[in-house]
């Protein structure tokens, strides 16, 4: 099951161990402004629905994780230096936003599959 080993929050970035031995890296800014709480998010209700504003959160220059908590066995939950603390994150979404290099380069250059059947 996967479950993080250590979490520790730095000035710029969030470094989070997992048990199956990845590492991932968030920066502060990017993890703040992923924040899936219903008043970052929006009700999933709202999809759909015309909007003259994005809902689009900014986070504030600098904004760092102050605190962290762990909910249940399945996310974690961040405080963030501007004083919003409501968001959960589930483990599974922080491996879907991982910074790391080696999920970087796995988004962005998808090599064509192909392997070729030698003999
Ligand atoms: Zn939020
Ligand atoms: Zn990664």
């Amino acid at each position: 099951m996967l479950f993080p080993r250590t979490v520790s929050l730095g000035e710029s970035q969030v470094k989070i161990a997992w048990s199956d031995g990845h590492s991932s890296v968030f920066s502060n800014k990017n993890l703040r402004e992923a924040c899936p709480c219903a008043m970052c998010a929006g009700e999933p209700a709202a999809i759909g629905v015309s909007r003259m504003i994005p809902l689009i959160p900014a986070a504030p220059e600098g904004v760092a994780a102050t605190k962290y908590r762990m909910i249940g066995r399945y996310a974690i939950s961040f405080s963030w230096s501007d004083g919003h603390e409501t968001g959960i994150y589930p483990y599974d979404y922080l491996r879907q936003m991982c910074e790391c290099d080696e999920c970087a380069s796995k988004g962005s250059e998808r090599k064509q599959g192909g392997l070729i059947p030698t003999g």
